[in-house]
């Protein structure tokens, strides 16, 4: 049983049946899931969810599956970590992480959305799956197909951090690696979905993939304490996490599963590749796509699919966008893992650092409920923080040797080696 209704254009509201599309014919909006939310009325309750598995499959009711769920049995129920230590350094009342970067299998929010998309493609018949990605899309898929015995392509920028590129090899996928920027990856992949019969996760499975970002937001409400935060600080890539999350809370409210509070959703993204948060600051509904520049390569999409539904869906809320350069991003993750032993990767950074930018500014008070989206682990991304300490000694296995760096560091407060000086 499920409550899926049709696919619906979110422009002109035409609606088609459920099927492998992206756009609407009429006017190449893009087509999202309805469901029926009054024959959910009853049956759809805090305690159904609860009674559910503890992973992202216990709201499966709100997900567009038909039968039984087949992928990511396991992905989602991350923890949300209430950051009490970050909250006392930012000066904020009551702070919380939404920790993605513990998902399962590949440690990132992207296990949420190929969860549904795989099971998706499996039940429409496909046996060849494949993705655009900036490197944790393709981590996810290689993974969950191989689980799932899907032949896999995944399609990726050339210049992607060895953690995302072996650790996806790893699974066996075909991995294709292009000569140009994610936009240009994307491009490649909408004509490879047209002319071989595939399912490309983040192209003609698009409204069924975008879906399962919802149960981050899912989870933030329930994990809560059936309690919306009234802000929550989303980093915008493509831009499915950020209107998800928002439809996620609008979805909670509107089966009363919790009390409108008025949640405002707040856009986070690299300086480098801020399309969103620029058209945000400027008052505009539409954005200018950039070519993007940043250390923060998972978020680096200088055309987002769904930017306008970002820029619409932060507007609306009545929440705001920051952006952070390279070297924010960097301390924030340096910041994120002496407070609460949370290591992100620079994405996770980009999203602290904005959170940051955006309460010393004024525009999230210190008072009311915060919570930071992250999204991605930092072990995939070793190589960015390596210039970040200073190098560790090395000695011989003598306990004299060892009590002289014990004097030595005495001075250094606790929390890790300080950066190296800057002078040789
Ligand atoms: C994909 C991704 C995002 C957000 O991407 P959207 O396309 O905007 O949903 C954020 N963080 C990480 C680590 C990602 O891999
Ligand atoms: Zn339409």
């Amino acid at each position: 049983m499920s409550f899926v209704h049709s696919l619906q254009c979110k422009e002109c509201g035409t609606q088609y049946p459920i099927e492998p599309r992206t756009i609407c014919d009429n006017d190449f909006g893009p087509v999202e899931v309805a469901y029926d939310y009054e024959a959910m009325r009853g049956k759809v309750t805090r305690a159904s969810i609860e009674s559910g598995p503890r992973s992202l499959w216990r709201y499966r009711d709100l997900l567009p599956i038909e039968g039984e769920p087949r992928v990511g049995l396991r992905s989602g129920m991350t923890p949300l970590i209430k950051a009490d230590n970050l909250a006392k350094e930012l000066g904020v009342r009551e702070l919380y992480v939404k920790d993605d970067s513990a998902n399962y299998p590949t440690f990132s929010y992207k296990d949420r959305v190929v969860a549904v998309a795989l099971t998706k493609a499996l039940e429409f018949g496909f046996d060849t799956v494949g993705c655009a990605s900036t490197g944790n899309l393709a981590h996810s898929v290689a993974a969950h197909a191989a689980a799932a015995g899907l032949r896999s392509f995944v399609m990726i920028p050339h210049d992607l951090e060895e953690g995302k590129v072996v650790g996806s090899l790893v699974f066996g996928p075909r991995m294709v690696k292009i000569k140009g920027n994610y936009d240009d990856v994307n491009r490649l992949c909408s004509q490879i979905a047209d002319k071989y019969n595939w399912a490309i996760v983040n192209v003609n499975l698009r409204p069924f993939y975008t879906e399962g970002a919802k149960t981050h937001g899912f989870e933030i409400g329930e994990q809560l304490g059936w309690r919306l935060p009234r802000h929550t600080v989303v980093p915008v890539a493509g831009g499915t996490l950020l209107p998800k999350v928002y439809k996620a809370y609008q979805e909670l409210i509107t089966l009363g599963l919790v009390d409108d509070n008025e949640p405002r959703v707040y856009a986070a993204q690299a300086q480098g590749c801020n399309p969103v948060v620029d058209a945000i600051e400027r008052g505009l509904n539409l954005f200018k796509p950039q070519k993007p520049h940043t250390i923060a390569k998972s978020i680096a999409i200088g055309n987002p699919a769904d930017g306008y539904y970002v820029v619409n869906d932060v507007n609306q809320s009545g929440g705001y966008g920051a952006s952070a350069s390279d070297g924010e991003i960097l301390d924030a993750v340096k910041l994120l893992a002496r407070t609460e032993g949370i290591f992100t990767e620079p994405a996770g950074g980009t999203t602290l650092a904005c959170a940051m930018k955006l309460i010393e500014s004024g525009r999230i008070p210190r008072d009311e409920t915060i919570c930071v989206c992250i999204t991605g682990n930092g072990l995939k991304t070793v190589e960015v923080m390596q210039d970040q300490f200073a190098q560790s000694p090395v000695i011989d296995a003598k306990l004299a040797e060892f009590d002289k760096i014990v004097q030595q560091i005495a001075e250094v407060p606790s929390g890790g080696s300080p950066r190296p000086p800057v002078t040789a």
